[in-house]
């Protein structure tokens, strides 16, 4: 058997097809939904990830604000800027990129991020309404998963879905998701007994333990739908031997470029696997997504919330 491929770009153009009419229809209103980025000091990972943020706001026509303090900012510094951004009126989102500096109280930052705002969907609040299953806003990864197995018409009610790992950023609000969505979910992590037993038994398996090719292609289901959210940059040789023995023009690529990034899930789970997120281009492209996702579902929630009948209208892409 080979897996079908769940290509996360293809629904990243559908949901920003969709959104780009939202925020049409949004304006038509007189809203035009808006992003502030806080972006502190001059880590290259990050200004790498906030330029992308901002570029999608700028395709979809969201409005976007960047936000720089230094290196050297204070705790007190950054829940004035927060407080500043809670209170306009035109930023809908607010992203405070991570990790900020060691001197900065990170969570107390982002705990004070107003939740109406909290497009991350990281703070306690956010938390607690998904908990209730109450329409909120949810961790971008995790709904970018749901959003894969949905548009893939991947059966979930009833179905044994296994997460494995149970971070608060991916692990358990996809826990809490897929529990909604009527699957019955077993969460596992590093002090789990028999993984393999408990994965060869998953209809859904969703890997997020950030350790390269560690489920091995034996311990999947055949048939199951696999999301792989792990991202590893492996740059080992014989890790990547290891990992593409049988994909030699993958593995010349490796040698050409010294490294490869690497998902939770071993290659070889294609032949077993009836579906299943490539790494890249599989869970990577909807985190941003279903950022801009929220940010336009912030938009509608706050500010068009005392005129809402009913929306029924609303696309899958910001359903819960
Ligand atoms: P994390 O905070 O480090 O959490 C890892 C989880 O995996 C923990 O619950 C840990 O268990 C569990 N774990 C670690 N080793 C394990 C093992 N050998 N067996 C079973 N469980 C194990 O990681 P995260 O932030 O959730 O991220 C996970 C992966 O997803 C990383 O590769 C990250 O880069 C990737 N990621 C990708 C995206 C994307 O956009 N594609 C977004 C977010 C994250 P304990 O709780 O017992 O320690």
């Amino acid at each position: 058997m080979t897996a079908r491929i769940l290509d996360g770009s293809k629904i990243r153009d559908e949901i920003f097809a969709e959104l780009k009419q939202d925020v049409t229809q949004l304006a038509a209103k007189g809203v035009r939904p808006g992003l502030a980025a806080v972006l502190v000091g001059e880590n290259p990972a990050s200004q790498l990830y906030v330029k992308s943020k901002i570029a999608a706001c700028e395709q979809l026509g969201l409005a976007s604000w960047l936000h720089t303090p230094p290196a050297s900012v204070t705790t007190e510094g950054m829940l004035q800027l927060v407080g500043d951004l809670n209170r306009d009126d035109n930023v809908d989102g607010i992203l405070v990129q991570l990790p900020l500096p060691a001197q900065v109280d990170s969570k107390r930052v982002l705990e004070a991020v107003s939740p109406a705002k909290d497009v991350d969907g990281f703070h306690p609040v956010s938390m607690g309404m998904l908990v209730s299953n109450r329409p909120g806003l949810v961790a971008c990864t995790p709904a970018g998963c749901m959003e894969i197995l949905r548009r893939n018409s991947i059966p979930i009610e009833g179905a044994n879905a296994v997460v494995l790992g149970r971070s608060d950023i991916v692990g358990k609000p996809m826990a809490l998701l897929l529990l909604h969505a009527n699957a019955t979910v077993t969460v596992c992590h590093s002090k789990s007994r028999d993984l393999p037993d408990i994965i060869r038994r998953a209809d859904i398996l969703v890997a997020a333990i950030g350790r390269a090719g560690f489920v091995q292609a034996d311990w999947i289901k055949p048939g199951a739908a696999v999301i792989d959210v792990g991202t590893n940059k492996v740059t080992d040789a014989a890790e990547a031997q290891r990992l593409l023995v049988n994909f030699p023009a993958r593995l010349e690529k490796f040698r050409a470029k010294g490294s490869l990034l690497a998902g939770d899930v071993h290659p070889d789970a294609v032949n077993s696997a009836g579906a299943l997120t490539p790494v890249p281009g599989g869970v990577g492209p909807m985190t941003i997504t279903m950022l801009m996702s929220n940010t336009v579902k912030a938009a509608k929630l706050r500010r068009l919330a005392h005129t809402a009948t009913p929306d029924k209208s609303q696309p899958a892409a910001t359903a819960r």
